[in-house]
């Protein structure tokens, strides 16, 4: 029997098993790495024992820290979660050797679905529906370029040890296709150890639907449904929902049949997910991958089944027998979730860091919050920037969706740039509210002029709040003169004035304080405010009479706005005697955001052509290749090999020819 668990993961996942091991009368044990030393999951474990730096290889990823971790708290199994250790076949093996039991599926599984060929190969030969394409070990440019053409285009590469969509490329002709091979070959390479491709036809129009099955070690095997995961970026996960929106009954059966087919192949004894791409226009679907771990979605198929997807692995693991039947498997109403993210959907939603100062969503019914963070935590560069899931259950997809637009309105994240109006748009788009749509939506249909459009009446609102907050904060602050209001002049005709910036626009904004209202000017635009109260970091207005609360964080001269109607904006008080900005020297490459030299591929005195490979470097799990924008030569490399740096660095200098 399971009696102690060691959760070899952070965030909200490590926090989502610890629950159910409380509720199972289970001891959990956390591990974490100094970056995490004061996060929610580690305080809520029994206990809970560092194991390292912060940047995953030394902590998440140390499989002997772990092991001895877990020998060192008396644990008897080990949670991978989901990333890290989870699809790892070796650590599984590690486990077992070590008398500790591996949550998760038999190591043959992990291993045999590791490859994308071999899993193919399996699933194909099992009678599951596969893309057409080549999976072959031969990988010369010769037989790869046959194999694409036999196939045809636009066709897919992928990297056969892939995840992620890491190692992926679309070629819509024939002649992309050297580039793109050679280009696919060295991401995988680089990301995996492995550069072995596979080649698959492109289904242009595709919609991600996905089975959860589940198995025991006495060959039972169920499948509980499908989640519908269309809707990606960077053919990563945004939107998950069940039922999915376009699935015939038929077909709903046919592929959990499938899926459970594609189970009983693998004689697969725990949870996995089986991903199908799926042809709406035809009704034919394809077996993408098994992930053999428990899935970021997982709660949006807890909500509709009733099921503890984790008690079940749990349960599975120790040898117990499914405690449920296909037949007796319940669905009810329908579930979404969301990913909240510290990310910019203006800007190729590039990962964020920084110090979220406050963190909050509204008590609502059917309102699930799996968050990984919490008010005054920090995103760091070291792991994936996800804030929370958002999960939602409703009776129907039309009032879930409700729900999803009120507790996106009401959420509160502030302190870091995050998706949270982007996640707005999405749920408010008439395509996504009709569930039309393929896994191209948001590169189709989401552009940052759409965004910012319309957005001019609620930015002044959100720098109204802002200068409002502030003079209500100096008077309270004054102890000086304090019958005298703030703001009061000597030259009665002069008023006071703030200037913001957004989205690199300067707007100035002028107030005046008469008879206890601010009366504002913001460029041909006029409000009467009045501050009703201000509780911490709450303020309450009357807008030319309309009462409004803005919740407002900052953090120095960048100011974070949020209110119910306008979302969350995030404008800069001007300073009002600025220090010069650093001049961007010509020619130098900065790394935007804080970030991990992986790769420099010049040195210095090399010429180098536009478009040529500088560096690759990693940010927040993404990797980032920066070419040459012109031509020249590369008089100094700042960084090394490995080296980690702050945003802004600049990493090296080209002179222009
Ligand atoms: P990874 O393991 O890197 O996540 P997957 O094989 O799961 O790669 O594919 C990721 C996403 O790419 C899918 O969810 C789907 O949107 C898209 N995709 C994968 N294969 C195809 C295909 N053959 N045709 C169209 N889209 C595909």
């Amino acid at each position: 029997m399971i009696h102690t668990i060691l959760i070899a993961n952070r965030g909200e996942i490590a926090s989502r098993i610890i629950r159910t091991c409380k509720a199972m009368g289970i001891r959990s044990v956390a591990v974490y790495s100094e970056a995490d030393r004061d996060a929610p999951f580690v305080a809520s474990a029994d206990v809970a024992v560092c194991i390292g730096e912060s940047a995953p290889s030394a902590s998440y990823l140390n499989q002997d820290k772990i092991i001895e971790a877990a020998k060192r708290t008396g644990a008897n199994a080990i949670h991978p979660g989901y990333g890290f250790l989870s699809e790892n076949a070796e650590f599984a093996d590690l486990c077992v050797k070590n008398q500790l039991i591996f949550i998760g599926p038999n190591s043959e599984a992990i291993r045999a679905m590791g490859s994308k060929a071999t899993a193919k190969k399996i699933m194909q030969h099992a009678g599951v529906p596969v893309v057409p394409g080549y999976e072959g070990e031969v990988q010369t440019i010769e037989v790869l370029t046959e194999e694409a053409n036999k196939i045809g285009f636009p066709l897919l590469l992928k990297a056969s040890a892939g995840g992620g969509g890491k190692g992926m490329r679309i070629v819509n002709a024939a002649e992309q296709l050297k580039e793109a091979i050679a280009s696919a070959k060295s991401e995988a390479q680089n990301a995996f150890g492995d550069d072995h491709l596979i080649i698959e036809k492109y289904i242009a129009s595709g919609r991600h639907i996905e089975f959860q099955i589940f198995g025991d070690q006495h060959n039972n095997y169920i499948h509980l449904n499908e989640r519908e995961c269309t809707i990606q970026r960077r053919y990563q996960k945004v939107l998950e929902e069940s039922p999915s929106p376009v699935l015939s009954e038929e077909t709903r059966a046919k592929m959990g049949e499938v899926a459970v087919k594609a189970a009983a192949a693998l004689k697969y004894d725990n949870a996995g997910t089986v991903e199908f791409i799926y042809d709406h226009n035809t009704t034919s679907f394809y077996f993408l991958e098994v992930n053999t771990r428990l899935q970021v979605e997982h709660p949006v198929t807890e909500e509709v089944t009733g099921l503890d997807l984790v008690k079940l692995q749990i349960q599975s693991a120790q040898g117990d027998e499914l405690s449920i039947q296909q037949k007796d498997v319940q669905f009810n109403g329908y579930a979404m979730e969301l990913r909240l993210y510290a990310e910019d959907p203006m800007n190729n939603f590039m990962p964020a860091t920084g110090t979220v100062l406050n963190f909050s969503w509204p008590n609502l019914e059917g309102l699930r919050m799996e968050a990984a963070i919490r008010s005054g935590s920090e995103i760091t560069v070291f792991y994936d920037p996800m804030i929370a899931k958002i999960i939602i259950k409703g009776e129907n997809r039309q009032e879930a969706f409700r729900k999803m637009q009120f507790a996106l309105q009401q959420m509160v994240c502030l302190g870091t740039v995050t998706n949270q109006n982007f996640l707005q748009y999405l749920v408010k788009h008439p395509k996504v509210i009709a569930g039309e749509y393929d896994t191209h939506f948001i590169q189709d249909f989401f552009t940052a002029d759409l965004m910012r459009a319309n957005h001019d009446t609620d930015t002044n609102l959100a720098m109204l709040a802002v200068s409002s907050y502030n003079w209500y904060q100096r008077t309270q602050e004054r102890t000086l003169l304090a019958a005298v209001p703030s703001g009061w002049r000597n030259n009665f005709a002069y008023p006071q004035t703030d200037q913001y910036e957004l989205d690199e626009v300067k707007t100035t904004v002028q107030y005046r304080n008469l008879d206890g209202h601010l009366h504002f000017k913001i460029a041909d635009a006029k409000y009467d405010v009045q501050v009703i109260n201000v509780q911490d970091d709450l303020i309450r207005l009357a807008i030319d009479g309309l009462q409004m609360s803005f919740h407002i964080a900052n953090n120095q001269q960048n100011y974070f706005v949020h209110n119910e109607q306008i979302g969350t904006i995030h404008l800069s008080l001007l300073e009002r005697f600025p220090l010069p900005k650093k001049q961007k020297v010509e020619g130098a490459y900065e790394a935007a955001i804080p970030s991990t030299i992986l790769k420099i591929a010049q040195k210095v005195g090399n010429t180098v052509q536009e478009g040529d490979l500088l560096m690759v470097i990693s940010s927040m799990k993404m990797e980032n290749s920066i070419y040459a924008d012109a031509a020249g030569v590369v008089a100094e490399i700042y960084v090394e090999e490995g080296q980690s740096v702050a945003a802004g660095t600049t990493l090296l200098q080209i002179n222009k020819n």
